[in-house]
């Protein structure tokens, strides 16, 4: 029997905005980011059934508001969209952490309905793509962005940002590129963790401490630790 989730987090303040919500980490990614902190659900193989993780959610009915699927890349796995189904139908609100490279099941989930925050990567532009994140897969995130932008969804899209890997010149072109494609909002910068284990070993990164330097008439910039 298949187990594509690697852990569960019970509860979480943090994870979903204004809500209550457990964690569901699925395990495989099929991106290598070199600062990925989650090198144990990337690498590693899932421990839970889909029947185990549906028989938690029961469990949580009427005591948490949501669900947040996350990972690892939740989206890849053949039994998401039965999850995220069976959440909704079970009463919670679901979000959906992704890199952004299934457009195609993200996109069905919210015809269906089934989806209410989407929080999605943005973790280079496409000259820097293959180099940060080790895969070909920038053209789907536009196809991701573009699509939550159409949607109703509420979404926020965020970046890890590594001194080393996004110069402060590219992010300033990755603003553009966000305001090019007619984005509006916030835009979350998390800072790299420094002294933590990552998919690759990177240098202590000095944070940028002042946002506003970065934002425009359209797009707030907002630095936050992730
Ligand atoms: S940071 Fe990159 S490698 Fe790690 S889970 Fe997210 S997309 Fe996958």
């Amino acid at each position: 029997m298949q187990k594509p989730i690697y852990s569960i987090t019970p509860f979480t303040l943090l994870d979903y905005p204004d809500h209550t919500a457990c964690i569901l980490w699925f395990a495989g990614c099929n991106m290598r980011c070199l600062y990925c902190y989650n090198p144990e659900i990337v690498l590693g193989k899932g421990t839970l059934t889909i029947e185990d993780t549906l028989q938690f959610l029961a469990s949580r009915k009427h005591l948490l508001n949501g669900v947040v699927f996350s990972g690892g890349e939740c989206t890849l796995h053949s039994g998401f969209p039965e999850m995220v189904r069976a959440a909704k139908e079970m009463g919670f609100l679901v979000k959906i952490d992704t890199n952004g490279s299934r457009p195609n099941v993200l996109e069905a989930l919210i015809h269906q309905g089934y989806v209410d925050y989407v929080a999605l990567d943005f973790k280079a532009l496409a000259k820097s793509y293959a180099g940060i994140t080790r895969s070909h897969l920038h053209a789907d995130f536009e196809k991701s962005l573009h699509l939550l932008q159409e949607s109703r969804i509420n979404f926020e899209v965020r970046t890890t940002w590594h001194r080393d890997l996004i110069s402060t010149t590219e992010l300033h072109e990755m603003v553009s590129y966000l305001s090019a494609h007619a984005y509006h909002g916030t835009y979350y910068v998390q800072h790299y963790v420094n002294h933590v284990t990552t998919l690759s070993p990177l240098p202590f990164s000095v944070p940028i401490t002042d946002s506003s330097l970065f934002s425009t008439a359209q797009i707030e910039v907002v630095f936050r630790r992730s």
